[in-house]
């Protein structure tokens, strides 16, 4: 399949393609063959400082818009990506390895979703009127200003629109570092979003390593910052903005529960456990990998799990057949071939996969371990990688306890048939988001986001207004001013 990915140039700032030669060189790797498809360059100090002023330069007018107009153009680029689903798509597989039977439907769509909804949003964000006797309080929605998004490598093109979306909507400019590990994608928003008639610097693209990002969340001239990244990051990306007082949205890792009681669907179970931890071979921040199975069930459970999972095609990801892809990296397959090694020393029983598959590129077999004990290392570290611990229960209590015996809190799930027990366990999960029956759905319309180190704020729905928009309180008094003299 031909397609074009070397982009014009590694930065998009200011509405214009920029280069940085003096920066690092970044190989954009396809994780299928581990062939270099495409080079970018980090931003050095002087492009990260380019992007921050056009930004501020821009965000001002920006602002002044009204909301309805600056909706219409996020609408009118949610409808570009969607006019191009197929190439974009074709980019985020390219960029990530992921099948293109996935990135058709949930990549470019689900980012196009949130480019429509903030947009169809911008034009009624409001204040409040508070009336105090005769006098009155009004409340300014106002944005943030500049804002920096940086993103993990797994969803590309989501996270940019994710974060994007809102930011945009809300009157603010935005800069965002995508993953070095998944450069492309990111461009081509910033190329739709000029198209659709975003004015220059509103949303500007600067690539690069860490390092970038410590630049751009350091900089003053940042009023926020939201990561979608691991747990280390997230604490060292918080910390900095601390120093600044800076607002922050955290979308960190997880080690989700997904509670299968002895009453449920069989087959829906399955199927969830499969969504839960092999979509995107596994490299999910919400994935269920932590699969609790009440133990009157668990052979039947275990036993169709593995004839399903013997049915996976593993291949080429452009190939409409396959249904599981490789890793995104190298380095990435490493670290789950690294946790197997550690299940298997541990004594976790393995029932299917466990092994790098011979073949070119960065492919892992999907991997389930059961007989998992609550203590081993892959029942309590993110693995982000295709490899299930099934842990066995008998008690709700029990099971409750141990699925909230974790530092996270992104996800969690319960499959039953039993109505009051879903909503009852459910209630008692520490986590924000949750599934009944189902796993892994993110609708641009729910919050999205964690408890205790999953994260801080939510992504998506009118939650997220509240962490791109601040409120100015003006008083308004009718009367003569009572001074003490
Ligand atoms: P990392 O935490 O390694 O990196 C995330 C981003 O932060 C990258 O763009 C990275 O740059 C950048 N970065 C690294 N260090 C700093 C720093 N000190 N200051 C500013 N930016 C920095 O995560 P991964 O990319 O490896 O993604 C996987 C992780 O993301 C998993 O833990 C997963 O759970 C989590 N995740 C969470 C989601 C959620 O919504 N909760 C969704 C998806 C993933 P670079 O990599 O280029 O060096």
């Amino acid at each position: 399949m031909a397609l074009a990915v070397q982009p014009i140039a590694s930065h998009f700032i200011d509405g214009a393609y920029v280069e940085d030669a003096a920066g690092a060189e970044i190989a954009c790797v396809f994780p299928a063959t581990g062939e270099r498809i495409a080079t970018v360059h980090a931003g050095m100090a002087e492009t990260v400082d380019k992007a921050i002023s056009a930004a501020v330069h821009a965000q001002k007018d920006w602002a002044r818009i009204p909301g309805r107009e600056r909706g219409r153009i996020l609408i009118r680029a949610a409808q570009i990506i969607r006019d191009r689903n197929d190439d974009l798509s074709l980019l985020e597989t390219m960029d990530t390895g992921k099948p293109l039977q996935e990135t058709l439907v949930a990549d470019a769509s689900s980012g196009a979703d949130a480019l429509e909804y903030f947009g169809g949003l911008a034009g009624s964000l409001t204040g409040e009127h508070i009336q105090l006797g005769e006098d009155w309080v009004y409340t300014r929605r106002e944005p943030l200003g500049v804002c920096v998004g940086i993103g993990a490598w797994n969803y590309p093109t989501q996270i940019a629109c994710w974060k994007a979306a809102p930011a945009l909507a809300c009157g603010n400019a935005m800069i965002f570092k995508p993953s070095e590990i998944t450069p492309l994608c990111a461009l081509k928003i910033a190329e739709i979003l000029k198209e659709a008639g975003l004015p220059d610097g509103v949303f500007n693209v600067v690539q690069g390593m860490g390092e970038t990002g410590v630049r751009l969340v350091s900089d003053p001239r940042v009023a926020k910052v939201s990561l979608t990244g691991s747990v280390p990051t997230g604490k060292r990306v918080y910390a900095a903005a601390a120093e600044g007082m800076k607002h922050v949205t955290m979308e960190l890792g997880g080690k989700s529960p997904l509670i299968i009681f002895d009453d449920a669907d069989i087959e829906d179970s399955v199927g969830g456990a499969i969504l839960a931890n092999f979509y995107s071979s596994g490299q999910v921040c919400s994935n269920g990998t932590r699969v609790f199975v009440h133990r009157a069930i668990k052979k039947r459970f275990l036993s169709r799990l593995i004839e399903r999972l013997a049915n996976a095609v593993i291949g080429d990801p452009r190939d409409m057949a396959t249904n599981f892809g490789p890793m995104a990296s190298q380095a990435q397959m490493d670290i789950a071939l690294a946790y197997i090694d550690k299940g298997i020393a541990e004594g976790g029983r393995l029932v299917a996969g466990g092994k790098r598959i011979d073949r070119d590129g960065f492919f892992v077999a999907p991997t389930v371990f059961a007989d998992v004990e609550d203590g081993m290392v892959i029942a309590r570290e993110e693995i982000f990688g295709p490899v299930m611990a099934v842990l066995d229960f008998e008690d709700e209590d029990e099971v409750v306890a141990r699925a909230n015996a974790t530092e996270y809190g992104l996800s969690a799930g319960v499959f039953t048939r039993d109505l009051t027990r879903a909503h009852r366990v459910i209630a008692a999960l520490a986590a924000g988001s949750c599934f009944i029956n189902s796993y892994n759905d993110a609708p641009v319309e729910a919050p999205f986001g964690g408890v205790k180190l999953s994260g801080v704020g939510r992504e998506n729905a009118k939650a997220a207004i509240e962490h791109y928009s601040q409120l100015k309180s003006v008083y308004v008094r009718m009367g003569a001013v009572e001074a003490p003299c």
